[in-house]
């Protein structure tokens, strides 16, 4: 199955419009003609993603991506978290001993929590690996090539997929929808780090 960039597959495309499959192929090539004809660099950009030419990140996607580890890592090393539950400012505050995130009384209702509570990565750890696994995940690499590079079990890649998964498509849509399409293309062409 190939996905498109709009992290669709070629299947769903044609039963969203309602035409066979085989139709769709045809109708691949008809657009991809008409872009040829009328607009020569956005074929040029088609032709070598979607191809497998090219595993670059777009220039737009790669300033998304520098946003998105930004966004972590304010997510991850803030000492100022406000309160998930009722916004208040933290009363107590402390440098989190195993997993080097802080943690928070609150000075309202007195919650305990971290910075990383209410997020989707609670229960991970290695931190300082995120980064990376972020980014190879918007890269597009696969299960296995992640599980060597980490050192990790099948169980525990997978765990970490749907965090950031879940992380990207809460907030940082065209990223997901990126991780999906790349992922999909190396299945065609396998590629280690
Ligand atoms: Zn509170």
């Amino acid at each position: 199955m190939r996905y498109r960039f709009s992290g669709l597959s070629q299947e769903r495309i044609a039963s969203l419009v309602e035409i066979s499959n085989k139709a769709s192929l045809n109708w691949d090539k008809a657009f991809i003609r008409v872009m040829e004809a009328y607009d020569k660099p956005l074929h040029d950009w088609w032709h070598s993603h979607q191809s497998l030419t090219s595993t670059e990140l777009s220039p737009h996607v790669k300033m998304e991506l520098d946003e998105c580890q930004k966004a972590l890592h304010i997510l991850c090393y803030t000492k100022e978290r406000a309160c998930p539950v009722c916004d208040a400012p933290p009363k107590y505050v402390k440098k989190g001993k195993d997993r080097r995130i802080t943690d928070y009384v609150c000075s309202g209702c007195g919650t305990s929590y971290n910075n990383l509570t209410g997020t989707p990565f609670t229960f991970l750890h290695r931190i300082d690996a995120w980064p990376k696994f972020l980014e190879l995940m918007v890269n597009g690499y696969h299960d296995t090539t992640l599980q060597e590079h980490f050192d990790f079990d099948k169980s525990r890649t997978e765990l970490w997929r749907r965090a950031f998964m879940k992380f990207l498509k809460q907030d940082w849509p065209v990223l997901a929808h990126w991780a999906v399409w790349m992922w999909s293309r190396r299945r065609v062409t396998p590629t280690s780090l």
